[in-house]
């Protein structure tokens, strides 16, 4: 079993170490519908990395998750599968929300989560940070869309203002959540959260596991699932 990570002081992990032989797992053994299989094949994706072998099992299953990987271990499809699979598109709401630290960040979930959905399941995905205008941002969310990408400030300016509503939001994600942190978002992370409803799917993914992300697990999350996976992954 994995050792919990030095800076979990205080916490009280429930490790789920990954299983020993998902080093080249398949995705098919996930029940994912054949057109999903199909698309992961067409961009190349023909196993799963260890962090999306050990997080898409429970985080399919509907779980809250703590997963603990570094940069360019593939997370963004760890919680884009999930979040996709769970959409209902022909409702035109904001079922998913996903929070991240910076712009470039938040542009590169974006771009990956609409490679992840096949175009003709027609999912709008919106990209959401500051330094850019509200208003047409606002007008954007008035149009619809089904899946919000963006960093927490902006997200937070949004709810208030009314413009984004999270009456239909089902999964919610903290994207570097450890980074967030370290660039003093805790506030706007919990003005979001508690913006969205109780029952909702809540996935976390963070390079470090610092007491500010165990904080933000204890306040926002039920009853997480925990991964953290050998440094050379
Ligand atoms: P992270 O968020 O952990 O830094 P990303 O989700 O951005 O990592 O993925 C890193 C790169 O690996 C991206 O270019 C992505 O398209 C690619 N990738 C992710 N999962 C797979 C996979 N199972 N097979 C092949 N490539 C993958
Ligand atoms: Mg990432």
């Amino acid at each position: 079993p994995l050792p919990p990570p030095d800076d979990a002081s205080g916490s009280d992990p429930v490790f789920v170490p990954p299983p020993a032989a998902i080093a080249a797992a398949p995705f098919d053994t996930l029940g994912l519908p054949p057109a999903v299989l199909a698309n992961l094949a067409r961009l190349g994706y023909h196993a799963m990395t260890p962090i999306q072998a050990a997080s898409l099992p429970v985080a399919l299953a509907g779980h809250d998750l703590i997963a603990q990987a570094k940069t360019g271990s593939g997370k963004t499809a760890a919680f884009g599968l999930p979040l996709l699979q769970r959409l209902d598109a022909r409702r035109f709401a904001v079922q998913a929300l996903v929070l991240c630290p910076t712009r470039e960040l938040a542009e590169q979930v974006g771009q990956e989560l609409r490679r992840l959905a096949r175009a003709e399941d027609n999912i709008k995905i919106l990209t959401l940070c500051g330094g850019s205008p509200i208003r047409p941002q606002a007008d954007s969310l008035a149009h619809g869309a089904h899946v919000v990408v963006g960093t927490p400030g902006r997200l937070m300016d949004h709810i208030s203002r009314g413009s984004l509503k999270l009456d239909a939001l089902a999964t919610l994600v903290l994207d570097e959540a450890d980074r967030m942190l370290d660039m003093g978002f805790f506030d706007d992370i919990a003005y979001v959260a508690k913006a969205c409803p109780k029952h909702r799917q809540t996935l976390l993914f963070s390079a470090t596991y610092p007491e500010g992300v165990v904080r933000l697990a204890r306040q926002f999350m039920r009853q997480p699932q925990e991964i953290a996976l050998p440094e050379q992954h």
